[in-house]
């Protein structure tokens, strides 16, 4: 299995060299060169199987040669021991053909942790058995930085850096990303907003005397390995409400396009999904280009489901790849218009994405009436984007085809905006009850791409 990449000018790489690179050095993000395909009777032989079991034989295809089989399944068994419940990603009935995917049983409560705590375990062993160090810098709304030092803390063969943007995430997310006190993790607030961060993350890959001299690895929603990893819990979930004999649809709380992707690529592999339905909060740049076509950047306006405050989502330019037949230059050119300011996606680019996907957006007070509402009447109490994915759900589901929302962070992670809503104010789980209690460590930085690589460059000569 080799990986391509999205801008055509990049050297086709390996599972294992696609994961430990992250970007593509023309800028562009690794795909599969082909998608293996899942038939029905596999699909139906996972019935009653284990998510681990699942989630090797959905994941083996694309690992090629990386590990043997019987490395690679004991991986996962790792990944997913620290999760909170058995069923790993538990599916509960919401209302009559509305379910609910709960992705936050991982370590730090969001569904980051699923492809986190793979990739984790994935890079320490192919990096000692390479004897190699690498550097990840990440870039964070909140919840992959946290989940990235969850699964890299202590780790011999990596430094993790992660650039939050100061004050726009929540208290829970920042004491996740703070408080752990592992020499090898280095939190960084940086002034300015996430997609700033994400902008010196791509900067500093590609200063390529960077990028080599500090061996930089990426473990942000465009790194493959991520991406595949959630593929799995989209056939988990069909698979236990009747696939390959039932068609279902999923609506995705989405920011940077990499959660719903995986579903696509569950879909192309061959699991029946009717359709794949974008929620956005008021950043609504997918929603506007699933409307009209047009990609254009706006301001960032901060809300209370701060893991969405995205404006250019970098997963998105994988479906572009495909909607544009596969066309690099395409894909290469949209990308420097984007720099401008956007582009109009073609016309019929934009009937392939619209076959697969739909989209809908929430307000703030929509987003707190839903947590109201599902708590009232579904027994379930949402962290806010979660709730952004049910009133979108609710809004354009079909009733003859079930509807899957994923719940993409517990609600203790957002406790402030749930007990707005709710007057509840959910309480930590056990296992981090004395988070409030822990001492913090961050370094506050400048958005300034120099003084940055300055910084990380001390640090791990140290
Ligand atoms: C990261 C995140 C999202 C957005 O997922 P993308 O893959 O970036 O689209 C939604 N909800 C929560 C809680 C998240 O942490």
């Amino acid at each position: 299995m080799r990986y391509i990449s999205t801008r055509g000018q990049a050297p086709a790489l390996s599972f294992e060299e696609a994961m430990l690179s992250g970007l593509a050095r023309d800028g562009g993000l690794y795909v599969p060169e082909t998608i293996p395909q899942m038939s029905a009777d596999e699909i139906r032989a996972l019935h009653g199987q284990s998510y681990e079991e699942t989630a090797f034989r959905v994941m083996r295809p694309f690992v090629g040669d990386t590990f043997t089989d019987e490395v690679f399944a004991d991986l996962i068994a790792k990944a997913y021991a620290g999760f909170g419940h058995g069923a790993r990603a538990p599916l509960v009935q919401l209302a009559p053909g509305h379910f609910l995917l709960e992705l936050f049983h991982g370590p730090t409560l969001a569904f980051k942790d699923f492809a986190m705590q793979l990739i984790g375990q994935l890079f320490q062993e192919a990096l000692e058995r390479r004897g190699e160090r690498v550097t990840i810098v990440g870039a964070t709304s909140g919840d992959t930085g946290s989940a990235a030092i969850e699964a890299f803390r202590g780790l011999d063969n990596v430094d993790v850096f992660i650039l939050f943007p100061h004050g726009r995430v929540s208290e829970v997310q920042r004491r996740q990303m703070t408080t752990p006190a592992e020499a090898n993790v280095h939190a960084l607030a940086m002034d300015g907003h996430f997609d700033d961060c994400q902008a010196r993350l791509k900067d500093m890959f590609n200063d390529f005397a960077f990028r080599d001299g500090v061996r930089l690895a990426g473990v942000n929603s465009i790194n493959w390995a991520r991406v595949l990893a959630q593929v799995v819990y989209y056939v988990s979930a069909a698979v236990s409400l009747g696939a390959p004999d039932r068609k279902v649809s999923f609506t995705v709380p989405t920011g940077n396009f990499g959660d719903i992707f995986a579903g696509y690529i569950a879909k192309r592999m061959g699991l029946p999904i009717e359709r794949l339905v974008v929620a956005t909060n008021q950043n609504d740049i997918l929603h506007r280009c699933l409307s009209s076509g047009a990609y254009e950047k706006g301001e960032v306006t901060p809300s209370i489901s701060p893991s969405m405050d995205i404006q250019v989502s970098s997963n998105f330019e994988r479906a572009l790849f495909d909607a544009y037949g596969r066309d690099g230059g395409a894909v290469a050119q949209l990308m420097d218009e984007l720099k401008a300011g956007g582009f109009h996606v073609s016309q019929g680019a934009f009937e392939t994405l619209r076959e697969h996907f739909d989209s809908g957006r929430v307000s703030e007070d929509e987003t707190l009436k839903t947590i109201t509402t599902a708590q009232a009447q579904m027994g379930e109490l949402l962290c806010p984007h979660s709730a952004v994915g049910v009133r979108v759900a609710e809004a354009l589901r079909d009733p003859a085809t079930p509807m899957v929302t994923l719940a993409t962070a517990h609600p203790a992670k957002f406790p402030d905006a749930v007990e707005k809503a709710s007057g509840t104010r959910p309480p930590l789980p056990n296992r981090m009850a004395d988070l409030y209690e822990r001492p913090e460590r961050v370094t506050r930085v400048a958005n300034d791409l120099a003084a940055l690589q300055t910084l990380i460059k001390e640090r791990i000569a140290q």
